[in-house]
């Protein structure tokens, strides 16, 4: 990947999510407190004002930095999660990935989230799009349409949410009422990966 390429993905996710502010905020005003379209556009504001030093280092190293500021500046329960699943796949990248070293980086990602979130799939969460992709992108060999499914799954399992009654975060409180609306973090992951793949596809 080359830097053009980097600041490209990165600049295509950080746009994406804050184009969706609003489609965000309406999630969470109807299951939480209404603040997740302002944590993701504040957290992806500083990933955009730091773009030029961003796309300067390795992969492993963007990415990472990338978490960083995701930490520091979306804050609610998603900030500290979205956090870990960037530091930790830019921990476990190689300096030059492939594919393969994406999906594999993607699984362990996904697992240290649950950990951090103390969390698993079922609870109407981010995690409810996240798992699914890392199955897909397990299950799957490099080909043509891999990007088509990968976002297919990642648009259906975000659906997916919506008949899910929430046990973990703030839209748990509503038990039942919970349900019958998506879950905001299972939106902005579908965001992303739909950002992510439509980059690499253009790239
Ligand atoms: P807060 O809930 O603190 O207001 P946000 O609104 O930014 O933070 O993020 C809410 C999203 O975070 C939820 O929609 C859900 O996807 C995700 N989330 C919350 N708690 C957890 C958890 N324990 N594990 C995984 N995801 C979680
Ligand atoms: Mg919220």
């Amino acid at each position: 990947m080359t830097p053009e390429q980097l600041k490209r993905l990165i600049e295509a996710v950080a746009k994406t999510i804050i184009a969706e502010t609003d489609r965000l905020t309406a999630l969470d005003q109807a299951i939480g407190d209404g603040d997740h379209g302002l944590n993701m556009k504040r957290g992806f504001e500083a990933v955009l004002a730091d773009l030029d030093g961003l796309s300067r280092k390795p992969v492993p190293d963007a990415i990472k930095a990338v978490g960083t500021h995701l930490v520091m500046k979306v804050g609610g329960a998603s900030g500290p999660l979205y956090g870990t699943l960037f530091l930790t796949m830019g921990k476990e990248l190689p300096a030059d990935p492939s594919m393969a070293d994406f999906a594999k980086a993607f699984v362990i990602a996904f697992e240290a989230v649950k950990a951090r979130g103390k969390s698993d799939r079922g609870q109407k969460t981010m995690l409810d799009v996240l798992g699914p992709v890392c199955d897909a992108l397990a299950a799957a060999s490099v080909a043509p349409e891999l990007g088509d499914r990968i976002k297919r799954v990642a648009t259906e399992a975000a659906e997916s949410t919506v008949n899910m009654k929430a046990i973990r975060g703030r839209a748990s409180f509503l038990g039942e009422r919970s349900i019958g609306h998506m879950d905001p973090g299972a939106c902005s992951s579908a965001l992303m990966i739909a950002a992510v793949v439509d980059s690499l596809e253009t790239a």
